[in-house]
């Protein structure tokens, strides 16, 4: 029996036994292939959750989470195998799980970047942003390089006493840095704050900052709106162009039955959804609407906001961030798509009233006392490193210490990990639920002359999304409709019409919203997710014939009918 752990963040190694020991033990539900491999030639693992007995993976609606294209954000890594664990070991168990598998497929990516998540979790840990390849440039250049310098497993900061340094210590707390007032003169001692690390072909007096050569940042490589590294930092020579983001969309796109969408990161503690670069007025009005109504149970069921990038969540006000995923498959693929920012340490300190992206540049220094205290008193002190005296082989005698960006701001303590990503797995599933599914309603046979037969089958969306999923799906020409196909014997023939016929797009629930919203009752609900395909047959009695109907996104039907 395997027991999957959600008190510590995994290497790939770890995170690799367990996918396939959960595989092993779970062979009906769930299945772990290598849909491609990464810079370094790392396997990029894509498990499939569903009930193999009620049908193909490939003919259920479905939600797609990947996690980890950013370097230091296991916890998304973590959530990813929790949401597959609780799908298989509560199936038969939990009846919404149950529902969920045996109605509805699963396809989960826990880890897109697999070189650079293990190089943020290695012994002698790197920061880097996204991939591991060097780009634009291979070579090296002078300046300040991020290193573990000090060996203890954890890059901090070094502080730096210099007469011209911006810092001072605090006068509320002698570990806690602040900034120095345009009228603090004197003695100091004044801090230069720069992260760990060593510097390249140090001169003796600059300490600049050695340029990022693993600047690619792999969330801004996705098509839609891609713009130059010189315009969006990290955006790679073309859309795509590394082996990561290219495997995750040519198994994204292989999969056309996915609805929802799932990106993992840290951090903020807040559901994030399109548009990057456009405000919410440039979504057709259904698609924000049914955004916020199924961000809305987010909320609910995780405490995190929902919000809108464009509208809501800039780091500046004139610019935008450009080639993410989210954004890629609601403009490119016509699906819903979240990015979901795993773990905040603020509200845990009690900093609940603040926005979301100013305070990082401007803050009062209450909260960074609260964030010390809540690190101090609730996490044994792991959130804060205490300065210690460190022998630097080029700046002498300085300090090391300071915020462990690593597992306080990038991602929980271990024991908070499993509290912080839980209610993620219920969100996705109750979105697993509201994909659109086709169903058998009726079958009419009705005899209207000697070997002439009118058949009607009619076919239902009982989920709560259209079998479009999206308006933009329609506008944009991505959806295509219900197809119903009758395939006859050999002797019967169809008397008018085509075997294939296209019912369209089917309705599902979320048209409903409250008894009132219909002012005058001009509209009525009528039965806008029913479709009838109607074939007039002529064949002996008791022919059977059969009929399959399909839709990309809503699953299939196929059934044998008898001429009776
Ligand atoms: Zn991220």
């Amino acid at each position: 029996m395997v027991t999957i752990a959600f008190d510590h963040l995994y290497r790939y190694d770890e995170l690799t036994k367990a996918l396939h020991s959960l595989a092993e033990q779970y062979p009906l539900l769930m299945t772990v292939e290598s849909v491609g491999t990464s810079f370094e030639g790392r396997d990029i693992w894509l498990v499939t959750v569903t009930n193999s007995a009620t049908g193909p993976h490939n003919e259920k609606p479905a939600i797609w989470a990947d996690a980890n294209i950013h370097s230091a954000e296991h916890t998304g890594s973590l959530a990813a195998l929790y949401l597959i664990n609780k799908l298989v070991t509560q199936y038969g168990n939990d009846p919404k799980v149950t529902r969920a598998i045996d109605t509805r497929t699963f396809y989960v990516m826990p880890r897109v970047n697999p070189d650079g998540a293990e190089l943020a979790i290695a012994d002698t840990p790197q920061l880097l942003r996204s991939s591991v390849r060097p780009w634009p440039r291979t070579d090296e250049q002078p300046g300040l390089v991020e290193h573990d310098i000090d060996g203890n497993g954890r890059i901090l900061s070094m502080r730096v006493i210099d007469p011209n340094g911006p810092w001072k210590i605090s006068e509320h707390d002698a570990r806690l840095l602040v900034a120095r007032e345009p009228d603090d003169f004197g003695d100091g001692p004044y801090f230069r704050l720069l992260y760990e690390g060593w510097i390249r072909d140090y001169d003796g007096v600059n300490l600049g900052l050695a340029p990022e050569r693993r600047s690619l940042d792999l969330n801004r490589q996705f098509p839609a709106g891609w713009r130059v590294h010189g315009e969006q930092l990290g955006a790679g020579p073309f859309p795509l162009s590394e082996p990561e983001t290219r495997t995750l969309a040519e198994a994204l796109t292989a999969r056309p039955n996915v609805c929802c969408y799932f990106a993992h990161h840290t951090f903020s503690a807040v559901i994030l959804r399109p548009f990057d670069d456009r405000p919410d007025s440039d979504f057709p009005t259904v698609d924000v609407k049914t955004y916020d109504a199924l961000g809305r149970k987010g909320t609910e069921i995780t405490g995190y906001k929902h919000l809108g990038v464009y509208d809501h969540f800039r780091y500046d006000p004139k610019d935008v961030i450009t080639g993410g995923a989210d954004t890629w498959v609601y403009d490119h693929l016509g699906i819903f798509g979240w990015t979901t920012e795993f773990w905040s340490p603020l509200p845990h300190a009690g900093i609940t009233d603040y926005h979301l992206i100013d305070w990082f540049a401007n803050h009062p220094v209450e909260h960074d006392l609260q964030l010390l205290a809540y690190s101090d008193n609730e996490l044994g002190g792991a959130g804060f490193a205490n300065w210690e005296p460190f022998d630097h082989p080029q700046l002498g005698s300085i300090e090391i210490g300071g915020w462990d960006l690593m597992r306080f701001w990038f991602n929980p303590p271990d024991n908070l990990l499993e509290a912080e990503v839980a209610p993620h797995a219920d969100w996705q599933i109750f979105c697993a639920l509201a994909t659109p599914r086709l169903v058998l309603r009726d079958i009419l046979v009705e005899r209207i002359g000697d070997g002439s037969w009118r058949v009607r089958v009619v076919v239902a969306n009982d989920g709560w999304l259209p079998t479009n999923v999206t308006q933009r799906s329609i506008d944009k020409k991505i959806a295509t409709g219900v197809e119903a196909t009758v395939t006859l014997e050999d002797g019967s023939r169809l008397v008018t019409g085509q075997p294939m016929i296209d019912l369209g797009q089917l309705a599902g629930r979320s048209r409903a919203t409250t008894m009132i919203s219909d002012f005058g009752g001009t509209e009525s609900d009528a039965t806008p997710d029913l479709g009838v395909a109607e074939w007039i047959v002529s064949a002996a009695a008791n022919t059977p014939i059969a009929v399959e109907i399909v839709h990309p996104r809503a699953g299939a039907i196929r059934t044998t009918i008898t001429l009776a």
